[in-house]
């Protein structure tokens, strides 16, 4: 019931509850994080997208018009070289600290808000294994990781108790973005303050606390994990992590060492100036994020390596397009994979990507796949590119044919120097290759 959260709400904030109150009916605020591991901010910057308004979250995150329209179908955004994100949902990443070549666990990871944040600042290095329970929002998950380009990564969809059995003591650095009440979201979606109920907090808890337990398992010893909700119950935030102190008594609650936000409420158990708040009066929505240290031992699952295989047609293709030969290749039915680390094999958790899917085999001919075109790591290297003007770009976003001569194959579309996919010239025209789910109307 909405009266029932607001009166929690005003023992919460005391003082400041009037200005909560008043920031519930202001417009949401808006951003976008860039993509750097496909440009640099100062590179976007000179596109001149839309105005930008620096975050103190994060330095690749910024608040952009409330009332702006279209951006999901802007060339820019299709070629991955942004997220839309409010600045203040970078903040658990920023927590985490990620550092090229860690292994990072993000365990709820759908949409991808997080993961592609992890995966900018791994920059093709280390590994990231995204998982998502539910399998529609896995599918989400995919698309976007795709659409950002990144390749050492794997997207599972698996719950977290298959996750802990196979990668017990893998990671470097776990991220438990978890389902929450969701109350940081009802200044987005009003109704659902109706909804509320002590229950439903309750229960979320408990969730939460379960998933906890696996990402403990998952983490190496001395490895740094990052709780975060987006809900201001206390239930689901300091006493979730007062709980998982007890009874994880080798886990350490440790600073966050940023200068955002605000620390967290008094409880029985942590020490709650450690842990990071964020309301709307600090320009952001509602957020929690607590930072824990692991000092006990922790026995790992081995890791197994598949072998990697031979693809003459990968091969061929791979010459044709990139004057390169793939590292590590696998096939998964009729598709084909690389990367540039070995693949890894899991027993019972179903994996949707692992690595670059470069295509399919169809017969004795290898037919590409977008995301071998949207793939970060070979940016610039591609043999035979398209430049399209404005007028060519939308209308190869549309999925027409373009009447531009000249080109034999497979060719890599690009706005901008960027790439935004695939045709297949005849000499005559560009068949467009842009896959049907993404075009624009
Ligand atoms: N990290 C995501 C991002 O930044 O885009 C948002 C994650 S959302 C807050 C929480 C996710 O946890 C949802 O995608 C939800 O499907 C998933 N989830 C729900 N129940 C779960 C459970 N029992 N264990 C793990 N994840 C769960």
């Amino acid at each position: 019931m909405k009266e029932q959260f607001l009166q929690r709400m005003k023992e919460y904030l005391k003082d400041e509850y009037d200005a909560y109150e008043q920031q519930l009916h202001q417009p949401l605020y808006r951003g976008l994080r860039v993509n750097t591991s496909k440009i640099s901010v100062e590179d976007f910057k000179k596109l001149q997208i839309c105005e930008l308004r620096p975050s103190s979250i994060c330095k690749e995150a910024f608040y952009i018009q409330e009332d702006i329209q279209g951006l999901g179908n802007h060339p820019a955004h299709l070629a991955g070289l942004f997220y839309m994100q409010e600045p203040s949902a970078s903040s658990a990443v920023e927590i985490l600290d990620v550092q090229q070549g860690d292994w990072v666990l993000d365990l709820c990871a759908a949409p991808g808000g997080k993961s592609t944040q992890i995966a900018s600042k791994l920059n093709h290095t280390g590994f990231l294994v995204s998982n998502e329970i539910d399998s529609k929002r896995a599918q989400i998950l995919m698309s976007n990781m795709e659409r950002l380009g990144f390749s050492e990564c794997m997207i599972t969809n698996a719950h977290p108790q298959m996750i802990e059995k196979e990668m017990a003591g893998w990671f470097d650095k776990v991220l438990v973005d978890a389902p929450c009440s969701g109350e940081g979201m009802f200044k987005k979606h009003e109704k659902a303050m109706d909804d509320w109920s002590i229950e439903h907090v309750q229960a979320c808890a408990v969730r939460q606390k379960q998933v906890l337990d696996s990402a403990y398992i998952t983490l190496k010893e001395n490895g740094i994990l990052v709780y975060s909700t987006c809900t201001y119950a206390m239930e689901e935030n300091e006493e979730v992590v007062a709980d998982f102190l007890k009874r994880y008594p080798d886990m350490e609650l440790i600073e966050a060492n940023v200068t955002f936000g605000r620390q967290g409420f008094a409880c029985e158990g942590m020490d709650h100036t450690k842990v990071v708040r964020i309301f709307p009066m600090d320009e952001g929505e509602g957020h929690f994020v607590a930072k824990f240290r692991k000092h006990g031992t922790q026995a790992s699952n081995k890791i197994k390596y598949a072998q990697s295989e031979k693809e003459p047609l990968l091969e061929q293709f791979m010459k044709q397009q990139l004057n390169k030969i793939p590292n590590y290749i696998l096939h998964v039915k009729d598709k084909v994979y690389y990367k540039k680390t070995p693949f890894i094999q899991l027993k019972k958790i179903s994996i949707l990507r692992q690595g670059i899917c470069c295509g399919t085999i169809v017969k004795n001919r290898l037919e590409p796949h977008q995301h071998f075109y949207s793939a970060g790591e070979h940016q610039d290297a591609f043999m035979q590119v398209c430049d399209l003007n404005e007028e060519q770009t939308k209308s190869f976003l549309q999925g027409n044919q373009l009447d531009i001569s000249g080109y034999k194959g497979y060719t890599c579309m690009r706005w901008n120097t960027y790439e935004i996919g695939f045709a297949k010239g005849d000499m005559t025209v560009l068949k467009n290759k842009y896959p049907k789910g993404m075009r624009i109307r």
